[in-house]
Order: structure tokens, then C-alpha cells, then sequence
């Protein structure tokens, strides 16, 4: 929807007035996305929608003829301009992904918002140097929200990362049994009144990565891959997106709420960072952890808890003498100028973040101490952390290790997590009980997510009983969650998942006993292991996996054990077996060094002398996210919203309407 002239009128004038018709401006984006400013799509699905009152940026690409300049830009809602406060507008005309040769500015009006429910037109207008104007709509709803029963006080996101529903059902049958087609009792997530089905596409992808997965959900609205908080732009700064405000702001700014996030991965990770942290580029941890802390003012932040110490260590360069670390620092920091930033000052005015600054050298640990959080370091420092109001819990380099080398360092089995440097660290349960205890000091209540995030990682890499025992893991954080809830009646919790990751599936079980699939490692062959060893149908009984007290299975190499395929997967080797240590993770800082560094690389070298080559249909060494649609199940006050089949989107607005947001 542009003013400019016809393309047919344009040829007939050019050769008498070449000026006029050489071109014009025109607007290439403009945010909210939206069909009516992509395609032109009135009947098209809204795109962009938001809460009355919730903030976003309103925001528009404008591409002007050679040798001109922007003199003029306003945007307009429903055909009547938007009032900005001067310091919230903005342009940027250099340090753009556009092709160097396009003269083009992005303009910004920050941190807008309105109340009136429905369906409302965006135009920008932008006027060049010459003179010559253009114009562009697009749309955006605002969505009604009438109030609904006694609201919720508190919020429990309960996040398997690349959940779906095979790993619920194989986490049963192997933590719980089956007998005669019946299992023997459910996981704590089977109890959960309410199930539905949710999309989980992002902006730009069928499948999505856990960013958005993660975002969407908080937002209510579709981020692209790889981003959160935030709507794609043209400029080359991962910090100065187009943002919207997260469920976590809206309810601090508007109710007092505070924030806890726990997660097994590193804090930095896409999922926790897309609970409060505005950035197009989900890799960029220093920025990302610094966020945490100095923009808690905006999002109520008190509990944050997993592994990732590295971001929060200052990165002083001091080098191992023998350079064995290769330019890596002895404490394992990985602070660097090139993953942080300065927000610009439209941005700064508008939301009221903090500047930032390019501090490779900050000690975070000690800020987030100053600012009045209590640490802990390990288990036995979150035990006589809990009693304060404001927790940072950073338990490992990077990513934690996983339940089933936590568990088998626990019961003197194997020391795989002291390869990590990191002796005594905590199960999600335990993490999330004492999440729990912290916030439940908060008066005013809270927004909790709690993500089980290796489920996915290990899936990536396609070791199946690593990520079993981590839907086991997120399944006992559940139970706590779940208490909570039973004794605090006001809270809402649903369990999910971002997306599915490995197209899992249980093609049925083993055939043969524990010590066939041991022998038949020794001359590996498909006939040996696939052909005389899959069992499908009633070939494949009910596995038994005999439970220990501490939750977990006993072995998980068991006689008739339970068979895992991939639908989304990379070539690997396979020989049914657990695998002893854990395949090798690229996060950790120390990954190339022993003992980590004899790791098997990839599941495409692991057991390459012990199993069968099964050859993977997508590229590259590991398994990948899936478009499938992930259960969701729901416990507590407004359960009853979660039934049917929704947008990762709609969640966003259940869980505000349940909160009682107006
Ligand atoms: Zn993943």
C-alpha cells in the first residue's frame, strides 16, 4: 500500500520526467508483522496481537532514491498519528543489513500502547528530501479481556524442551511400567485435569528453535528463530529490536509480580533468556546474562538458577602458562565485549531499560550479590540459600550435567560430572523447591518457568537414555510444582513444550536379553542388531526398568529394554546400549580438553566400531526440531482455558486472563 505513482503512468513520464519517476521511497517493513502490509492480505489471520496496555515498538523500513534524505516520518493508528514523546522516536541510517548501496533508514516509535480492544490499521509516513512521500498499513489487535472468576496469583511454566508426546509416553512406560497394556501408575504430568494440543511454528519457520518456542508463549506474539522478546529489523544490532513486552514485565509493571526462572541448561540458554531478555541474536550470552540483572527493575527478576557461571565470571585473560587451554581462561569465563552491548537512547527513554555497557571484565556474581541476591554455588549452598528472597543459583560452567550422570555420581556409580569441575550439583526437583520457597515470599505473587532442558539436547544427539532420564527429572520438578499449587490454590501451572525435538518415536523393544545386545556390540551388523534384535508389535513385551528409592531406574541396559527410533535424525551408530559417558558438548569452555575431550565428538563417530550405521534424512552430525504439535497440561485455578487445540500464541492470553490482566 504505497503512494507512489503506478508503474504504468511511471514508464509513460519517464522519458520526459525522469526525476519524478525514477523512484520513490517506499517502506519495506513495517512492524507488528502483519498479512495486510506482507501480501496485502486483508482476510488474512492478525498477526500481532497484545494485551490492552502491553507495550511494543512500533517501527518501519524506509528505502529513499540516491541522493536523498529522510526529512519525516509519523505513524498513525486507525488513521489518527500517534503522540510519541520526542526521545522515543528515532532514525537509523547506517550499520543496516541492507545492501550497502540502498539508501534506506529504519524508524522507530518505542514503547507504545493502547487499551481499545479489536482490530486496528498501522501506516507509517515517510517523506524524502524531494518531497516525495510514501506510506504503508498494515494491522495489529488489541485483544478484549473480560474478567473471569477469582484471578490467580501465581504462574508455574513447567518447560520440557523438545517435549512431545512420545517422550511423555516413554518416560511412562519406563518409570512406571506397563502391565497387560496398562501402566502401572501415571507420571505426575498425566495427572494434570486438562490437556490440549498446541502450533508452535515461529515467525519464519514451520519449525521453530526453542527462542520463540520459548517467547511465544510469553509474549503472544510469533518472534522469528533464534530471537526473543523482540520482531525482526534491518540493522546489524542484536539489542535494538522492535521489542514487546513480556508477560513477566506486564505483570511486575502492572501487578508487582516477581520472576524466577531454573533451568538445567545454561541460564543464558534460549529458553530462560526468552522469559526477560530482548535480543535478536540468542547466542550472545554476555549481553544476555547482563540483561538479567540490570533490567530486573522492568522484569521483577528474583530467582535465577542453572548452569552458565562462565557468562558471570570476569574474563581477566589469564592464560595457562603451558597453553593448554589454547586462549582460554583458567575460570572458565567467557565474558566477551563482541556478546554484549549499549542499548541506544530512544530504546533506554521508551522502556526504561538500562544503558548496558561492553564489560568483559564485570564481575557478575558479585553485582548480582550487591544488588541483594543470595548464591549458591552447588547443592549444598542452595540448601542454606533458600531462607532469602532473591536467589542466583549458577551450578556449572555451561550447560548442567544431565540426571543420569548427576544420578550415578550420587550413588558412587560414575564421576563423569567431576569432568566438569562440578561435584555436587542439584536435580531439577530440588532446584525447583527451593525456586518455589523464594518466590512464594514475594506478596504480590509470581511468574515461575521451570525448564527441563536437556530432554532436548540429548535428543539433539539422539542418546536415549540420557533424555529419558531427563523427562524423568522434569517430571519429579513437576510433582514439586504441583504441591505447590495443591497448597497454594491461587496458582495456575501447565507443563509443555517449545517444540518436539528428534521425531522420536518407540519403535517397540528389545528382543534378546541385556547380554545379547553386549555380544552382538562386539561384531556389530544390521542383521545382528536390527533384524535379530528390534522387536515391533507383540514382539516387544513390557520392559521392566526396576526403580531405585532415589527415583530413578536402577540400569537402564535391562533385559527387553525399550527401543527409541528418530524421525528427525542424523546418521548415528547404534547399539541399543546405554552409553557410558555423554556425548561431547560445545557450550562447556573446557570441551576440548581432557577428560572431557575423549568424549565421543558427534553421534556419528559414537559406537562407530559397536553399532550399525542407521543414516539420518537431514544434514549435519545431530537430530532436529520438529513441527509437530506438543501436548499441553494444565493444574490449578483456570485450568479449564488449556483444552483444544491453540497457537503457542493464545497461551500468552489464557495465562494473562487467568492473572486477571485488563
Ligand atoms: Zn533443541
Amino acid at each position: 500500500m504505497s503512494s507512489r505513482p503506478p508503474f504504468a503512468l511511471c514508464a509513460l513520464l519517464a522519458l520526459s520526467l525522469p526525476v519524478l519517476c525514477a523512484a520513490a521511497p517506499t517502506v519495506s517493513r513495517l512492524t507488528p508483522p502483519s498479512e495486510l502490509f506482507a501480501s496485502n492480505n486483508s482476510g488474512g489471520p492478525v498477526i500481532a496481537r497484545f494485551l490492552p496496555g502491553q507495550r511494543f515498538d512500533l517501527q518501519a523500513t524506509v528505502r529513499m532514491d540516491t541522493g536523498t534524505t529522510l526529512t519525516d516520518f509519523r505513524f498513525a493508528v486507525d488513521g489518527v498519528d500517534t503522540k510519541p514523546a520526542a526521545n522515543t522516536t528515532s532514525v537509523v541510517t547506517t550499520g543496516l543489513t541492507l545492501q550497502k548501496d540502498v539508501n534506506a533508514a529504519v524508524v522507530s516509535q518505542r514503547a507504545f500502547s493502547m487499551k481499545k480492544p479489536g482490530v486496528h490499521t498501522l501506516t507509517v509516513h515517510a517523506t524524502q528530501s524531494d518531497g516525495q512521500r510514501v506510506s504503508a498499513t498494515g494491522n495489529f489487535e488489541i485483544v478484549a479481556l473480560e474478567r473471569n472468576g477469582k484471578p490467580a496469583k501465581n504462574i508455574i511454566i513447567l518447560l520440557g524442551d523438545g517435549m512431545g508426546a512420545s517422550q511423555r509416553t516413554a518416560a511412562r512406560i519406563m518409570g512406571r511400567g506397563y502391565a497387560q497394556g496398562k501402566a502401572q501408575s501415571p507420571l505426575a504430568m498425566d495427572t494434570f485435569p486438562v490437556t490440549g494440543m498446541v502450533m508452535t511454528s515461529s515467525l519464519d519457520g514451520i519449525v521453530t528453535d526453542s527462542s520463540p518456542g520459548m517467547s511465544n508463549y510469553v509474549t503472544g506474539n510469533k518472534s522469528a528463530n533464534n530471537t526473543e522478546g523482540v520482531f525482526p529489523d534491518d540493522t546489524l544490532d542484536a539489542f535494538d529490536n522492535p521489542r514487546i513486552e513480556y508477560l513477566s514485565e506486564y505483570l511486575h509493571r502492572t501487578q508487582g509480580k516477581a520472576l524466577g526462572i531454573v533451568t538445567t541448561a545454561d541460564v543464558f540458554d534460549a529458553t530462560p533468556a526468552a522469559m526477560a531478555v530482548h535480543t535478536s541474536n540468542r547466542g550472545y550470552g554476555t549481553g544476555i546474562v547482563d540483561q538479567f540483572l540490570d533490567d530486573r527493575g522492568l522484569t521483577g527478576l528474583s530467582v535465577l538458577m542453572g548452569g552458565g557461571r562462565k557468562w558471570f565470571l570476569p574474563n581477566a585473560d589469564k592464560l595457562k602458562a603451558n597453553g593448554a587451554l589454547d586462549g582460554q581462561p583458567m575460570n572458565g569465563s567467557q565474558r566477551d565485549a563482541r556478546s554484549d552491548y549499549e542499548l541506544p537512547a530512544d530504546l533506554i527513554a521508551g522502556w526504561g531499560a538500562a544503558r548496558g555497557s561492553k564489560d568483559a571484565g564485570r564481575d557478575l556474581i558479585g553485582d548480582f550479590r550487591a544488588a541483594g541476591f543470595a548464591y549458591a554455588p552447588d547443592k549444598a549452598g542452595l540448601v542454606a540459600a533458600d531462607s532469602a528472597d532473591k536467589l542466583l543459583g549458577l551450578f556449572s560452567y555451561s550447560n548442567m550435567n544431565v540426571a543420569f550422570d548427576k544420578i550415578n555420581k550420587r550413588r558412587g556409580v560414575s564421576t563423569i560430572v567431576d569432568d566438569y569441575g562440578f561435584p555436587d550439583q542439584p536435580m531439577l526437583d530440588e532446584m525447583a523447591s527451593a525456586a518455589l520457597k523464594v518466590l512464594a515470599r514475594h506478596k504480590q505473587g509470581f511468574i515461575a518457568m521451570i525448564e527441563g532442558a536437556s530432554i532436548d539436547k540429548q535428543e539433539h544427539l539422539m542418546d536415549t537414555d540420557r533424555w529419558l532420564l531427563e523427562v524423568l527429572e522434569f517430571d519429579r520438578a513437576i510433582q514439586v510444582a504441583k504441591d505447590f499449587a495443591a497448597a497454594h490454590p491461587d496458582t495456575i501451572v501447565i507443563v509443555t513444550a517449545d517444540h518436539e525435538c528428534s521425531g522420536a518415536s518407540i519403535i517397540g523393544a528389545s528382543t534378546k536379553p541385556v547380554a545379547a545386545l553386549q555380544a552382538a556390540a562386539t561384531a556389530p551388523s544390521v542383521a545382528g542388531q536390527r533384524d535379530a534384535i528390534v522387536g515391533t508389535y507383540q514382539a516387544s513385551k513390557f520392559p521392566k526398568y526396576a526403580m531405585a528409592p532415589d527415583g530413578y531406574p536402577v540400569s537402564t541396559d535391562v533385559d527387553y529394554k525399550m527401543l527409541i527410533g528418530y524421525g528427525a535424525n542424523a546418521d548415528r551408530y547404534e547399539n541399543w546400549l546405554s552409553n557410558p559417558t555423554p556425548t561431547q558438548d560445545s557450550q562447556q569452555p573446557f570441551v576440548g580438553v581432557a577428560p572431557q575431550g575423549g568424549y565421543p565428538a558427534t553421534p556419528n563417530v559414537r559406537n562407530a566400531t559397536s553399532g550399525f550405521l542407521i543414516t539420518g534424512q537431514v544434514p549435519g552430525d545431530s537430530a532436529v526440531h520438529t513441527a509437530t504439535d506438543v501436548p499441553l497440561s494444565a493444574y490449578g485455578r483456570g485450568a479449564a482455558a488449556f483444552t483444544g487445540v491453540m497457537d503457542n500464541t493464545d497461551v500468552f492470553f489464557k495465562l494473562a486472563k487467568i492473572v486477571g490482566a485488563r
